[in-house]
């Protein structure tokens, strides 16, 4: 009887608890969001316990790492990961939800991918992973000798007479001295998108690079590669650092050891594909448009947790947030899910050719494609007047831990919209650990932060809100 009457009295007193707070959200959302004269940094401090408490971000990228794992442009589940986004937002009940049409190339990674060091009688296997557009092998497999370069002009002093029937290994090190990974990625990523087509150019039968990241571990790092023709490609495959290391070391001892790689990837017709976009139509400007958003398309290897779909489903949090606080934005706020960013960028491409003769101006663009990391600020590349605009919110986002502002950013998928004026800015979060992870089987949803995700839909929601008040 006593424990029935405290039962009783616990939920009473819940139940009020949750009516006040409810009571207090509604007058809130009428004081601050319902007239013109909301306060920026009361706004913005609702965000962020809204993103922190009930933030939906985590559980969502969940789902979509659980059920769509592998999202390859082209796959199954990339087209299976368009239906969960078009469900997931047309459940939010958004002013719309579309489906935007482009064909995406098709690369298959297969499922042999082996690679062994030959010395003698002894074979040492490594790991590694096909580039994208790599050419498969013969089913025997590459056997030849390897060339060791760590620069172009390596390549091009060694010359066809050296290079010639020989596998051409590009051991580039990501520059420790770097402060920013991103830079170390930008000076050594030359090496995996164009250096099998250098090798190929002098003769090569295949390509070995050094995976993309400081992080000395067994992960191979995939990502796209380009030649001429993809009629006339090479096998070409990324080694893990550890075992790239493993291998310069062997040749420094014997130039005369072989290397076998076996890989059975291929390339298939392109294939129609879309990019998935919901958005709150502007109450007062409706054709002035802020989009943002983060690509769908992964690599095959983890689930694309860090890349992107915690970019994709942190964007998705913030149409939930400012419907949360009934919030009627001026300009119609848009969120675009891009598809094939990792290896054509078909969907910011077709994105950027319909805004061009959709009527509307899209004034800014923001995209989430640096990991689902503490967030730290923002980068912009835009007009003086739109920069100037950015960096006066920096006092007032740096009260939330978020304002590192600064020129320079924006992201791939949103790269296209730069003909028509638009500001493109980039979430930046830190960046010491992306590349832990960046194009591995290690990017998983486990990998992910909650808070950490959420952070960084916060920080968007809040950019998002300040440009829709004071223009840019
Ligand atoms: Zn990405």
């Amino acid at each position: 009887m006593k424990k029935t009457v405290l039962l009783l009295g616990v939920l009473v007193f819940a139940g009020i608890l949750s009516l006040n707070y409810r009571t207090a959200t509604r007058s809130a959302s009428e004081n601050y969001f319902g007239k013109g004269d909301a306060d920026d940094s009361t706004a913005i401090s609702m965000f962020f316990s809204s993103a922190l408490v009930d933030g939906q971000a985590y559980k969502n990228l969940q789902e979509l790492c659980r059920k769509h794992p592998k999202r390859l442009s082209g796959s199954q589940g990339a087209a299976d990961a368009v239906e969960f986004c078009r469900k997931l937002m047309t459940d939010m009940q958004l002013d719309s939800v579309w489906l935007q049409p482009c064909m995406v190339p098709r690369w298959e990674r297969g499922t042999l991918e082996t690679g062994n060091i030959i010395e003698d009688k002894k074979r040492t296997a490594v790991k590694l992973c096909a580039l994208g557009n790599s050419a498969a092998t013969l089913a025997a497999g590459i056997n030849a000798q390897v060339v060791e370069v760590t620069t172009f002009e390596e390549l091009e002093k060694l010359g066809e007479a050296a290079v010639k029937g020989k596998i051409v290994f590009f051991n580039h090190p990501f520059k420790e001295e770097f402060i920013s990974p991103f830079d170390a990625y930008s000076e050594a990523a030359r090496f995996r998108t164009r250096g099998p087509a250098a090798a190929q150019k002098l003769g090569a039968a295949a390509v070995l690079v050094r995976s993309m990241a400081h992080v000395h571990d067994p992960n191979p790092h995939t990502g796209n590669t380009r030649f001429d023709s993809l009629q006339a490609n090479l096998p070409a495959a990324a080694l893990s650092t550890v075992d790239a290391d493993l291998l310069s070391q062997r040749l420094s001892k014997n130039l005369l050891l072989r290397f076998e790689l076996k890989l059975n990837c291929r390339q298939l017709p392109d294939v129609l594909s879309y990019n998935v976009i919901g958005e709150i139509r502007g109450s007062e400007l409706p054709k002035e448009v802020i989009v943002l958003g983060g690509h769908l398309d992964a690599w095959d290897l983890g689930e694309g947790a860090h890349d992107d779909g915690a970019g994709c489903m942190q964007s998705v949090e913030v149409l939930r947030i400012l419907k949360r606080f009934a919030a009627k934005p001026r300009r119609t706020i848009r969120v675009v899910l891009w598809m094939n960013e990792e290896n054509g960028l078909r969907g910011g491409n077709a994105y950027a050719a319909w805004a061009k003769q959709s009527g509307e101006k899209h004034i800014a663009a923001i995209e989430s494609d640096a990991g689902g990391f503490s967030p730290r600020g923002f980068g912009i590349s835009g007009n003086a007047a739109q920069t100037e605009k950015f960096l006066s919110w920096r006092p007032l986002l740096n009260s939330f831990g978020v304002g590192d502002l600064h020129t320079g950013g924006g992201g791939a998928d949103i790269g296209p919209l730069e003909p028509l004026g638009t500001a493109l800015i980039g979430l930046e979060p830190d960046q010491q650990r992306y590349f832990d992870y960046h194009h591995t089987a290690a990017d998983v949803f486990t990998a992910v932060n909650r808070r950490e995700l959420h952070m960084g839909a916060a920080a968007m929601c809040s950019l998002v809100w300040l440009i829709d008040r004071h223009g840019i």
